[in-house]
């Protein structure tokens, strides 16, 4: 699939118990500014999208923030770093990050960070895109979940070559180079042209 640009992260609104959380998403931070990569992220200044979109636009890369109206008021999301396109509501959000962003990665969080997740999973596997889907592993987080995963494998849910279409690793600089090599190996449930994506680029065909 080769290199990327733009990275929509998908992170909790807390920042977790665990230093271990903070200090991933910084590190994420440096990561895509290492790479000069830009971020596409939820908006807002609260938990662990505050810490990464801050450590982006410290470094000088692009940060745009996607925030429905309901969540602009500074006291539910703080004040966000760099550009901010506001929407109406959480479906015209997702629809906005899928577009623009050419991959995805998902830090720990919580009920938000895991349904944005699993849907850009389930749209990849639908064939709605084609771009790498990223989770950070940090501190076993997320092992219940890619064990469900391989439990649907097993149990006739999920075929194995969708399983591929989640990309796990323990640090940023692995996740992101396992994400650079990788290659779709799923059949698309639906060809990409019969789906109505917005930007015909968006499919990434
Ligand atoms: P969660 O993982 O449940 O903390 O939710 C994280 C996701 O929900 C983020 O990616 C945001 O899209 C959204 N979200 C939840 N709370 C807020 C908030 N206070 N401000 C902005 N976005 C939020």
């Amino acid at each position: 699939m080769g290199n990327f640009k733009k990275v929509c992260v998908f992170c909790g609104s807390n920042s977790g118990h665990k230093k271990i959380f903070g200090d991933a998403a910084l590190e994420l931070g440096i990561e895509l500014v290492k790479r000069k990569m830009d971020l596409i992220y939820g908006g807002g200044s609260v938990g662990l999208m505050g810490m990464v979109s801050q450590k982006v636009h410290d470094g000088g890369c692009n940060v745009l923030g996607i925030i429905p109206t309901a969540l602009v008021p500074i006291e539910i999301s703080g004040q966000a770093v760099g550009d901010v396109l506001t929407v109406s509501d959480m479906h015209e959000r997702k629809a906005e990050m899928a577009s623009r962003a050419d991959a995805f990665i998902a830090l720990p969080g919580g009920y938000g960070t895991m349904e944005e997740l699993l849907e850009i999973i389930s749209w990849s596997q639908l064939g709605i895109h084609r771009k790498p889907v990223g989770l950070l592993n940090i501190d076993g987080y997320y092992d219940c979940l890619l064990g469900l995963f391989d439990r649907g494998v097993e149990e006739g849910f999920i075929r194995n070559s969708a399983r591929n279409i989640v990309i796990s690793a323990k640090t940023a600089q692995e996740l992101i180079e396992k994400m650079e090599a990788y290659v779709p190996l799923h059949n698309q449930a639906a060809p990409s042209e019969s789906w109505n994506v917005k930007d015909p680029a968006v499919a990434n065909l």
